[in-house]
């Protein structure tokens, strides 16, 4: 999909490696406006209080892993940055990931997304 847009290698490398953290910010906002809903029903009250405490707890999970991930993602592209990254891709010279597939482990790159078997 990101072939489609035209962008070039290292912004399509970064929208992959930023798209976790990113996903785990937008669930952690949700959760948190989610939480600030006020329900008018009293019956309901104690079980949305409950509902609410799970929320904001989830919201609050969800967003330190945003930090730790995104704090992840910069570090990786930081030693990439400075040529210090160990694999990198053997087509475009950009950031790969290991992953394991049907046929064992593999590296995908973040670039391209050629893969190479490992
Ligand atoms: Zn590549």
């Amino acid at each position: 999909m990101l072939d489609l847009l035209g962008l070039n290698i290292e912004t399509k490398m970064l929208i992959r490696l930023y798209a976790l953290p990113i996903l785990f910010l937008l669930g952690s906002l949700m959760l948190m406006v989610f939480t600030e809903e006020r329900q008018e029903n009293r019956l309901l009250a104690g079980v949305f209080e409950l509902l609410n405490n799970v929320a904001l707890w989830l919201s609050l999970i969800l967003f330190v892993l945003f930090v730790i991930t995104g704090l992840y993602a910069s570090f990786l592209y930081w030693r990439w940055r400075d040529g210090k990254f160990q694999e990198i891709c053997h087509v475009c010279g950009g950031m790969v990931v290991e992953k394991y597939g049907r046929f064992g482990a593999y590296s995908k790159c973040l670039a391209c997304s050629a893969t190479h078997s490992i």
